[in-house]
This record gives structure tokens, C-alpha cells and sequence, in this order.
């Protein structure tokens, strides 16, 4: 399989081929048909880091994502750390997004200021769940145009007691017509009941 047989848009292939990327790994290979798939597929994966996971979910928010549409968001990435989401924002999202002129990203994570009654009118958003959620409620975040969200580290959000709660009030203010994908490095029996929370009907991807 290439990177050209996935049918991608060019400015999304060209963002590939300079990243350097020249073949889908093997996740890639299994997930991208599925997140690219119309009507949308909901997809849990198991992955670790290192696999190309990243870049998978990445390709699936930027496809998805109307330039011109409504400043409403559009996709949405939670991650347990707020390490995660930076290096998430700048290793692949900046790369990936680089043919796609007037992309607005936002970080939502502690710390990050927005002015009362102010609206988020990033396409994209890559944050904690509890920041999300803080946000969601103040209605800073408006969910209504959701088109993919994806859950990155299932079962370190798992682990650390407070995402767990935070991830399932995320999910519930997503729209039904949202597109979810679910990644983890390992499906202990928890991982797999708050997965099945999280994404209805999946396909589900092992590498
Ligand atoms: P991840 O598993 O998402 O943490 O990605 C691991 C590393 O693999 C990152 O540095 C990516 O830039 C790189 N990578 C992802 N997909 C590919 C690919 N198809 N070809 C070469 N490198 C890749």
C-alpha cells in the first residue's frame, strides 16, 4: 500500500511526502481506509507510541475539517498530559496542516486564557478533558459542528483517576454524527468498558 492509493487529498499527500513519510505504517495501513471511509468509521486502535498512531488520527481531523466553514470547531484530540498535546500540536498538526492556509489551532489545556463570553474559533483543538470540559460548560467551546474526536492514551486517561470522568462528559457533548477514534497501548478489562463508552459500533485495528 502507498500513501497514494488511501486517496488523499493532494495537500494533505504533499504534507506527507515532506515529512519525510514515504509508506503508511502498518497502523496507518489498517486505520486510514476506515477514518477516511465515507460515511465515517469509528475506530478503536491498539497502539504504541512509535507506531505512527499520531499521524493516523492527525490526517483523519485535517480531512475532515471545512476551511471555510463557520468558526465553530470542528475536531477535537484529548491526551492525558499537557506534553502530550504540545508535542501532539507541533510534531504533527503544524507539519501536516502546512498546505492548509488559514488553519486555526487551539490548545486547551491549564493556563490557557480565554476572556469571558469569549468563542473558540479554532477548526482545531488538542487539549486535556479537563480543560475541555471546563470550557465546554462555560460554552467557550461550541461542540454542534464536531466532526472527529479523537481519544489518544485510553489507558493512561484510565489510570489517572480524574480524565476518566472528565473523557466520558467530552464524549457526551460531542454530536451523534461525530466521528470517534479511540487509541491505547494496551486493553486491560477497564480499557475496554470505557472504550466501548466512548466509541459506539467501532471497527477495531491491533497491530
Ligand atoms: P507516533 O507513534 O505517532 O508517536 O509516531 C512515531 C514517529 O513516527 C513520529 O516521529 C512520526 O513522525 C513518525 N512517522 C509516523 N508515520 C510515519 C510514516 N508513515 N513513515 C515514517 N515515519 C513516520
Amino acid at each position: 500500500r502507498t500513501f497514494q492509493e488511501l486517496n488523499l487529498p493532494k495537500y494533505l499527500l504533499d504534507a506527507i511526502f515532506e515529512m519525510g513519510f514515504e509508506r503508511p505504517s502498518a497502523i496507518q495501513e489498517e486505520a486510514l481506509p476506515r477514518i477516511l471511509a465515507n460515511p465515517p468509521r469509528n475506530v478503536i486502535g491498539q497502539a504504541q507510541s512509535g507506531s505512527g498512531k499520531t499521524a493516523a488520527f492527525v490526517i483523519g481531523m485535517l480531512y475532515r475539517i471545512e476551511i471555510d466553514s463557520p468558526a465553530t470547531p470542528q475536531a477535537l484530540c484529548v491526551t492525558p498530559t499537557r506534553e502530550l498535546a504540545v508535542q501532539i500540536v507541533n510534531k504533527t498538526v503544524k507539519p501536516m496542516a502546512a498546505h492548509m492556509d488559514g488553519l486555526k489551532i487551539q490548545l486547551a489545556l491549564a493556563g490557557e486564557r480565554m476572556e469571558r463570553g469569549e468563542k473558540c474559533e479554532a477548526h482545531l483543538i488538542v487539549g486535556t478533558p479537563g480543560k475541555v470540559v471546563d470550557w465546554i460548560k462555560r460554552r467557550t467551546i461550541n461542540t454542534k459542528n464536531m466532526k472527529v474526536f479523537v481519544l489518544d492514551e485510553a489507558d493512561e486517561m484510565v489510570a489517572e483517576g480524574g480524565h476518566r470522568a472528565n473523557s466520558l462528559l467530552v464524549k457526551k457533548a460531542m454530536p451523534k454524527t461525530c466521528q470517534s477514534l479511540l487509541f491505547s497501548a494496551t486493553f486491560p478489562p477497564e480499557v475496554v468498558e470505557f472504550a466501548t463508552k466512548m466509541v459506539s459500533n467501532p471497527d477495531k485495528i491491533l497491530i
